[in-house]
Parts: structure tokens; sequence; C-alpha cells
């Protein structure tokens, strides 16, 4: 299935459906999807983000590969939809980062790696908008990472049982490739990340893990358009304000 969130244009209130074709079907009908305005497909309690999860990345940045996976938060009031606008922070320097988004379907908690495929329900795009100006200075990444609006979500999750990986994931800006790689680079694969999270916290449905990103980031400035695209996902598409 692909499961989206939109506005119901007639209640204004946010719907859950699943796209079929170009038709979404929900509990309150169905209607074409370029008649809505789609949300992130989920809302998640909290968006638990991996860093330096592809070698050549982390070269990119002068970073060692750590040993353990490196994790850090995104708040749920940095997420966004597809078509909403990023608004950068005060900073002189801010980045798009492409990654698959894992999203998670059920209450876990110290779930290990040859159970992990079983708390996944499916896979989406982000956008992991960092600051790297603040990212210098700020020490757990919270500004850096955690803004409003850095955690572009979307455009739907498609269900573990429709796809699986290795993940093809791409970032344009203006039309013009920025990054292209492979999940098959992942330093830690999925499986290993949600042994890892789970064994200090719990996960809640809807939330996400987002996996890292591959070499080639690169700036956003105002006016820009741009796109994080997983081959069987979609496109994930925002304007930078
Ligand atoms: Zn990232």
């Amino acid at each position: 299935m692909r499961l989206v969130r939109f506005l119901d244009p007639a209640s204004g209130l946010p719907v859950k459906g699943r796209l079929e074709g170009s038709v979404i079907v929900s509990a309150s009908g169905s209607i074409p999807v370029e008649q809505v305005h789609l949300l992130s497909p989920c809302t998640p309690t909290k968006i638990v983000c991996v860093g330096r999860n592809y070698a050549a990345h982390a070269a990119e940045l002068g970073n060692e590969v750590p040993e353990r996976p490196l994790l850090f938060f995104k708040p749920p009031s940095a997420v966004i939809g597809p078509n909403d606008e990023i608004v950068l922070p005060k900073s002189s320097l801010v980045h798009h980062e492409a990654e698959l988004a894992v999203v998670i379907g059920v209450r876990c908690r110290n779930v290990s790696v040859h159970d992990a495929m079983s708390v996944i329900l499916g896979y989406t795009c982000m956008n992991d908008v960092s600051d790297r100006e603040a990212q210098k200075w700020d020490k757990n990444w919270v500004r850096a990472k955690g803004f409003d609006t850095s955690a572009p979500l979307g455009p739907m999750i498609v269900t573990k049982d429709e796809i699986e990986g290795p993940f093809h994931v791409m970032s344009r800006v203006n039309g013009e490739v920025r990054q292209d790689g492979s999940t098959r680079d992942f330093i830690f694969p999925i499986p290993a990340l949600i042994e890892e999270i789970t064994r200090y916290m719990t996960l809640e449905p809807g939330d996400v893990i987002a996996t890292g990103t591959p070499a080639g980031v690169g700036p956003l400035v105002s006016g820009d358009i741009v796109e994080i695209e997983i081959d069987g996902i979609g496109i994930l598409r925002n304007t930078v304000a």
C-alpha cells in the first residue's frame, strides 16, 4: 500500500488515505491526488536520525566513520510535508541531506536484529536539512538539526510488503543532481539501527528513523527547489522560502 495524509477539502481536517494510481481512497471517499494538499505521511513522536552512515559522506565532511551508530533527534515540530516551504535559519550555510526514512508500525522496545523487520510499517523520503554553521558550535545539534521545517517528509509511505532494499537515494536542486547513492553502502544496516535505538528507547507507531545521507550534500538558498527521490517511493519536493 501507498499511504498518504492530506487535508480533506470538505472539512479542512487531516485525513489518512491510500493512493491507488492517481486517486486517494479514504473514509471520506475518493479524490484525485492533484486536488489535495498532501501532508507528511506520518506524525512521529520523534525522529531518530543516524549521522555518518555512508563512508563517502563522512569523508566529504572530514569525519571519521563511527564505531557505533551516531544518533541525534529532530523534534516533531520540525516536520513539514511535500510542497511545504523550508524556512532557512539565520546561517551562512544550510545543506540538504537526502535520506531513506524508516517508518515504525508498532510500539516496540528491545527489538533484536532478527525481529527488526517486523516493527517496520514502510518507507518514505526525508530531507535532513542541516545548519552547518550551527553544527560547528551546537554540540548536540539541537539547533543545527532541529529547527522548524528541517524535516520534510513524504510524499507517501510505501509499506514494506511492496518494496525492499537496497534503495536508490537521490537529491536534486533546481533540477541538478546533487546526491546519487544507494543504501547498499550503509555502514549500519536498518536491523542494526533498530536494535541499537530500541535498546535505549521505545519507538511508537509513526516514529521515523532517518538512515543517514550519501555523499554530495550541498547548500540551499532562498528560491531553490529541492527534491529527494527514492526509486519505488516517489519524489519529495520542497521550495526554500
Ligand atoms: Zn542526515
